[in-house]
């Protein structure tokens, strides 16, 4: 099974900063935001079947480069609240 961590870190990071943050939260600006972020990190693929190893890789990977994911998603975050795609009802 491929695992792209990068992924993994910034939906577990986007639900976080989502309690407090202002923006819309409906499925797709949650999925615009992120795209935005995704696109701005370097995805990081590994291989397991075992989740022990892709928690040991995601909690390496989020001290080594935790700014890098808050700048991304922040910035995501900014964007979709001044650029919202969804259709109001
Ligand atoms: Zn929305």
């Amino acid at each position: 099974m491929i695992i792209n961590v990068t992924e993994k870190v910034v939906t577990a990071e986007l639900s976080r900063y989502l309690e407090s943050a202002t923006v819309c939260k409906c499925a797709q600006c949650i999925e615009d935001i992120t795209c935005i972020a995704l696109n701005k990190l370097p995805p990081k693929y590994v291989s397991t079947s075992k989740g022990e190893l892709f928690s040991r890789v995601d909690s390496q990977m989020m001290q080594q480069t935790a700014l890098d994911f808050d700048v991304a998603i922040l910035g995501a975050i900014e964007f979709v609240k001044l650029h919202p795609r969804h259709t109001d009802v």
